[in-house]
């Protein structure tokens, strides 16, 4: 008797403390929404419950003939492609990038990441894939940035499927390439090519231990030629998926 009394003591001085923290914390930090800005509530993360009905979400885990898969099936071959949202650059839903790439909120990419990755479980396309590659960073703009954005992608990526490996040195970049986002299409095509390399011995250690189906993931597919310079390199050894966050049309 003495013993329950002290337990349901002890849960409520724990869940006032709880609540006191979040309260503390809610004062101190006003969390807004990365999309509108909007002051959010205590239980909203990231996104206002406004903000998240409207995510432009391309729904592209439910068809395995898409607009990504269009994008890159001309330049290589791919098993299935989606992305989470349509980038539009005057989209205020660009923001979710922005924020989290170069404003360094990798909670923001971590949460997205676990949304696409939630997604493509229930979608069922992407049931056969077995590891997680990021497109990965040159050593100097992983050291500038402090992260590798697709490797965060990654990573709630693979939680959501499963716990599935991530294989972050799988693929290694070259060349330090100057930013894509304002280059034309031809440029950025040249600007890949024999930008990147596979790591053979850890390509052979995933093959040792049977994976065969790999899903490469970035932050946004824009004309793809990033995307199919590192699918044509991991082509002879695996099955290929692709995920992004964002999807230009
Ligand atoms: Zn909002």
């Amino acid at each position: 008797m003495k013993g329950k009394i002290l337990n349901r003591l002890w849960c409520r001085i724990g869940c006032g403390l709880r609540l006191s923290l979040v309260g503390l914390r809610d004062l101190f930090f006003v969390r807004e929404c990365a999309v509108c800005g909007a002051k959010l509530d205590s239980g909203e993360r990231h996104l206002c419950p406004g903000c998240m009905d409207d995510i432009p979400l391309t729904y592209f885990w439910n068809y395995s003939e898409n607009g990504a898969m269009e994008t890159l099936g001309g330049r290589c071959h791919v098993y299935n492609a989606a992305a989470l949202f349509f980038y539009r650059h005057d989209s205020r839903y660009c923001e979710i990038v922005r924020q989290f790439k170069y404003g360094g909120d990798t909670a923001l990419g971590l949460w997205s990441a676990h949304l696409l990755g939630d997604y493509l479980a229930a979608g069922g396309l992407f049931a056969g894939v077995q590891a997680v590659v990021p497109v990965p960073l040159h050593w100097r703009k992983r050291w500038k940035r402090g992260f590798n954005q697709a490797e965060v992608i990654a990573r709630g990526i693979a939680e959501s499927l499963g716990n599935l490996p991530v294989s972050p040195y799988l693929l290694r970049r070259l060349r330090y390439t100057s930013t894509q986002t304002r280059k034309r299409a031809e440029q950025r095509a040249s600007n890949v090519s024999g930008a990147f390399a596979l790591n053979v011995r850890e390509a052979e250690r995933l093959m040792a231990v049977g994976v065969r189906h790999v899903l490469l993931v970035d932050d946004v597919v824009t004309t793809g030629a990033t995307l199919a310079a590192c699918v044509r390199l991991l082509e002879p050894c695996f099955t290929v998926s692709v995920a992004t966050l964002g999807f230009v049309e």
